[in-house]
């Protein structure tokens, strides 16, 4: 028989455009949970500027800077006396601990061996969520952060030691304020540090002031 239509095709056809029709509701679907998840966040408003402390020992001076191709806000932090290696890194205002373990690679750079292999990203590190959507960062940490994800700290609790580890070129603490999706200029005890871009190489000294409170 050749005449009519062979009615399997047909029958397929339709199996297809239902299962397209699936797909796109998937997709659909797939998408409002994305704008939820993301977007909606995002849309929360910030939340008065936490009155941020230096992220080092109360009355320690240190120098503040950051040089071409670092990035627009990022502050790098030297003591300014002493061995940097093993300093204590300290919250920089109470929060919750959202990351602390390792972004990149740790490398092999430590103090027996300063000059030993970088490697990528910022190494040991922690982050901080201070609510109202301010998040402050700490990089190249020299050991396992001495806090975990998910625990709450006050200012000034210690969080890590100081080092190399991550894209590091000498001891230092790479730091970050951010409100939203976005650094923003570092504010520390009430006053903007004047670190906002990275066109060019920018030093300053400033005196901790994140020191124990009475209570
Ligand atoms: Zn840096």
């Amino acid at each position: 028989m050749t005449t009519g239509r062979p009615t399997t095709p047909r029958s397929h056809r339709r199996a297809r455009s239902r299962n397209i029709r699936v797909l796109i509701a998937l997709v659909a679907a797939a998408a409002i949970l994305g704008i939820a998840l993301v977007v909606v966040p995002m849309l929360r408003p910030a939340g008065p500027r936490p009155h941020f402390q230096l992220p080092v020992a109360c009355g320690e001076t240190w120098q503040l800077s950051t040089y071409p191709g670092h990035d627009d806000y990022d502050v790098d932090l030297f003591p300014t006396e002493g061995e940097a290696w093993g300093r204590p890194v300290l919250a920089s205002y109470g929060g919750t601990v959202t990351e602390a373990g390792i972004n990149g690679s740790v490398g092999g750079r430590t103090p027996d061996n300063p000059e030993g292999p970088r490697g990528r990203g910022g190494g040991y590190w922690v982050k901080i969520d201070h609510g109202g959507t301010w998040e402050t960062q700490y990089l190249h940490m020299l050991e396992p952060p001495l806090v975990t994800v998910g625990q709450r700290v006050s200012q000034g609790h210690q969080i890590g030691l100081l080092g190399s580890t991550g894209n590091s070129g000498a001891p230092h603490l790479h730091y970050e304020q951010r409100r939203g999706w976005e650094k923003v200029e570092t504010h520390f005890d009430g006053a903007p540090s004047g670190i906002t871009t990275d066109e060019r190489e920018r030093i300053l000294r400033q005196v901790s002031n994140n020191c124990p409170t009475v209570s």
